[in-house]
């Protein structure tokens, strides 16, 4: 394997060099959430309440009503989050298979070489120091403290330990100015909350089958299953439960960070949603590019906090990485496709500047251009031609000015304008092979798949 990072990072040391020596650069504080669909935040069309605190960050800062992750699963989408670039050029294009190749500049290496203090704590061991995600960081906090209901070799940390992680380091162990990345897995399926009240079918509703496998079509995935539990109903009123106990731990996080630190920027989002019963597909996500898969919530707020503002643009979570250095006064280095995230003082983009958002997975690939999402098959294996028809590929939505979009329908004549440009996207990327397996011993690649976890 070819190692150039020492090589570009001395580089890029000089150059880069940052905000001026009369201000101090103000600390980063960057939370991400696994699994969070938008519309489930109250901001952001959801149900009174949920999400209250999250949303709260509006109030002094800037909410981006349409924006996109990059793949619709974890691995793959935080890649991207940290590399500024698209799965295909990052290499991690599954789940669980990939590694991280050191080809690729992560943000975090950026910020240290710029003088941050970096510390990751993550809770979900798909994006763990050994698939490489680590670089950057001096401190990457990968612990867990349970295991998931139905698949007991899959560990995760709730969302009180992540904070309480987090809030440690800032107040022993941060240098300022410091970059500090949060990962939540609370939203993932099994919805199990601690302590959460509990929760039963309604009389009269449908009840679904439990499925064997990870995809749910037409039933409750294996992974998700909870005892006496069957209606859909059910499952998104504990799914909300996790985001509510999950909101609650990200105030106290910024809370208590602010009280010992001083003002921080926050930057909130998520690494992709989820499927409720989209496609007739429930609780589950990575097998498709649907608007309830890649549209994420991104809310903006600036240390000290500023006006409340919405931005319509559609952005991607590619432009995390941007927005951040620019925060720090670095400078975005070229290979970062991403751009920071606009304000809500830029003009308005023209209809010929409006940048196309792009998304892809194994076998879909999708775009937004302007107010119009499209989608369709990227290949014609039998497992593509098998979800494209199950999906409708090609199709297309309106993304309306409410902030809610409309139903799918087929792709047509007048969709060509977003059918070129998602050809013009996917002849510029500049594909890898990718790197495998680094990091994963044969025997836990085996339980993984044993588990459903590795695709084919
Ligand atoms: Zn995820």
């Amino acid at each position: 394997m070819r190692r150039r990072r020492p090589l570009l990072l001395a580089a890029l040391l000089a150059p880069l060099c940052c905000a001026p020596e009369t201000s101090r650069p103000s600390n980063l504080l960057l939370i991400t959430v696994d699994t969070l669909r938008a519309d489930q935040l109250m901001c952001y069309g959801g149900p009174s309440g949920v999400g209250r605190s999250i949303c709260a960050l509006a109030k002094t800062g800037t909410r981006f009503e349409w924006a996109f992750s990059a793949a619709s699963s974890t691995a793959p989408s935080v890649a991207s989050l940290l590399t500024s670039k698209y799965p295909s050029e990052h290499g991690v294009r599954q789940n669980a298979t990939f590694f991280l190749s050191d080809e690729h500049l992560l943000v975090g290496e950026v910020l240290a070489a710029a003088g941050y203090d970096t510390a990751a704590i993550v809770s979900n061991p798909v994006i763990g120091a050994s698939r490489n995600f680590g670089r950057g960081f001096r401190v990457y906090d990968e612990s867990t403290n349970r295991s998931e209901r139905n698949r007991p070799a899959k560990f995760e940390r709730d969302a009180a330990h992540t904070a309480d992680a987090a809030i440690a380091w800032v107040q022993a162990d941060a240098r300022p100015p410091w970059f500090l990345w949060v990962h939540f897995q609370d939203p993932h399926g099994p919805y199990e909350p601690p302590n959460a009240p509990p929760e039963r079918d309604a009389p009269g509703d449908e009840k679904l089958p439990i499925l064997h496998q990870q995809i749910g079509l037409r039933g409750i995935p294996h992974y998700q299953q909870l005892p006496g539990l069957f209606s859909a109903a059910a499952y998104e009123r504990r799914y909300r439960a996790e985001v509510r106990y999950l909101d609650a731990h990200v105030a106290r996080l910024i809370e208590r960070i602010e009280a010992f630190g001083g003002p921080v920027h926050v930057l909130f989002t998520a690494d992709h949603g989820e499927s409720f019963q989209e496609d007739a597909i429930y609780f589950s996500h990575g097998h498709s590019l649907g608007l309830e898969q890649i549209r994420v919530p991104l809310l903006l707020r600036p240390a000290g906090g500023g006006a409340a503002s919405v931005v319509a643009t559609s952005v991607s979570t590619i432009d995390v990485a941007p927005t951040l250095l620019t925060l720090a006064g670095v400078r975005v280095p070229a290979e970062f496709r991403g751009r920071p995230l606009p304000s809500p003082h830029s003009p308005t983009p023209s209809a010929s500047s409006t940048r196309a958002i792009f998304a892809e997975q194994a076998d879909q690939v999708a775009t937004v251009v302007g107010d119009r999402y499209y989608s369709r098959q990227r290949n014609h294996s039998p497992v593509a031609i098998h979800y494209g028809r199950l999906l409708g590929l090609p199709r297309v939505a309106t993304l309306r000015r409410d902030g809610s979009a409309s139903a799918y329908s087929r792709a047509g004549e007048s969709d060509q304008g977003a059918a070129d440009a998602l050809d013009a996207i996917l002849a510029e990327l500049q594909p890898v092979e990718g790197s495998k397996h680094r990091g994963v011993s044969a025997e836990l690649l085996e339980r993984m798949r044993a588990l459903g976890y590795v695709e084919p």
